[in-house]
């Protein structure tokens, strides 16, 4: 039996979107290809407020990760920590050899405008990383107030934004903000398979990258906008994908971003209330994530035991990640799922637990 994934990604696909991953291939020199990654570039350019750039590769998040930092890091990059996901852009950091310090606090706890500016004042930096939703510990920082900050007293700083794992969840208006690259894989919320990932590309972030002599070679911006500027990526893109990603924007777009935005928040309602019903939201309340519900396991349940009896019924969440294996788990309330489906799957706990 199918389970239904209820987890932090990958997320569930629809059958319409599993069909048009199976459109016949094409060329990706050919014109029909270059009318794709045009359509998909337009669409992802109205999910994200921006006027500016949109690039697409064909990796994980990952892989973006790595190419962000590769790109627009000259003198010393500020890495915020609070939880699995931030700290893995920070070792990306450091396998490159780039130069970075770390702005670190509890699990659980948002990174906020007053400790990044304290940490930057301390001077030297120029880019700043910073996770917008922390998948680990289920934690939204105020990337809108941290980034007017940033642009208002450091203007030379590149902001940089990890929102794999709420990106077509939340508003993200990457323009106003003043964000400089804003990436995510599309397998979270805007639920595709995985295999794709978007990021934006700032004006500032070329100028940046014009100064940086290593880019590497595969997500090295200058090179890619040589070939966005025809629609087209420097190697063979997952055509199957930019398929799927042109269709499903066509979804979220006649469902309504606000609405969209709305059903993610009303799911994450649902979540939490059980939640604290039960057992006990993980971590500081006021910065709960939208897409993910951390949970901490009050009553110490068998969570193993709890996933195969849901497996049964044909759905699936998470465990903690990392160090919370066990302690915790996750429910993912990302992409196409509905209030119905959250609603069914609390009843579902509800019933194999005895709560
Ligand atoms: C899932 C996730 C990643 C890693 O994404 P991949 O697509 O597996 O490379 C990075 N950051 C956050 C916040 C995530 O949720």
């Amino acid at each position: 039996m199918h389970k239904k994934l209820f987890i932090p990604g990958p997320t569930e696909v629809r059958d319409e979107i599993l069909q048009t991953m199976a459109t016949p291939m094409i060329g990706h020199r050919s014109t029909a290809y270059a009318d794709l990654h045009k359509s998909v570039e337009e669409k992802v350019k109205r999910l994200l407020n921006t006027t500016g750039r949109v690039m697409l590769f064909t990796s994980s998040s990952t892989g973006v990760m790595e190419g962000a930092v590769r790109n627009c890091v000259a003198r010393k990059a500020l890495h915020t920590l609070n939880g699995e996901f931030s700290r893995r852009w920070y070792e990306i950091s450091k396998a490159n050899g780039l130069p970075v310090d770390t702005l670190e606090v509890a699990p659980g706890q948002a990174i906020t405008p007053e400790i990044v500016d304290a940490k930057l004042a301390e001077g030297g930096f120029d880019a700043l990383c910073l996770t917008m939703n922390e998948t680990s510990t289920g934690i939204f920082s105020p990337v809108a107030k941290i980034a007017e900050l940033v642009r208002a007293k450091y203007p030379d700083i590149i902001i940089m934004v990890d929102a794999v794992s709420c990106m077509a969840g939340v508003e993200i208006q990457n323009d106003a903000w003043g964000l400089d690259v804003c990436l995510a894989g599309v397998q979270k919320c805007c639920a595709l398979p995985p295999g794709l990932a978007v990021t934006t590309v700032s004006s500032r972030a070329m100028e940046r990258a014009k100064t940086v002599p290593n880019r590497g070679y595969y997500f090295d911006f200058i090179e890619n906008e040589k070939h966005a500027a025809k629609f087209n990526t420097p190697a063979t893109p997952s055509v199957s994908h930019m398929y799927a990603l042109d269709k499903q924007m066509d979804d979220i777009f006649a469902e309504g971003l606000a609405n969209r935005y709305a059903r993610h928040l009303a799911m994450a309602e649902h979540c939490r209330a059980w939640a604290r019903k039960h057992f006990a939201l993980y971590g500081d309340e006021q910065y709960a994530s939208p897409t993910v519900t951390h949970i901490s396991n009050t009553t110490g349940f068998d969570f193993s035991a709890l996933n195969k009896e849901l497996g049964k019924r044909g759905a699936q969440v998470s465990d903690g990640y990392g160090p919370f294996k066990g302690k915790t788990f996750r429910i993912g309330h990302m992409g196409d799922l509905t209030v119905a489906d959250v609603q069914w799957l609390t009843a579902q706990i509800d019933d194999i637990l005895k709560l």
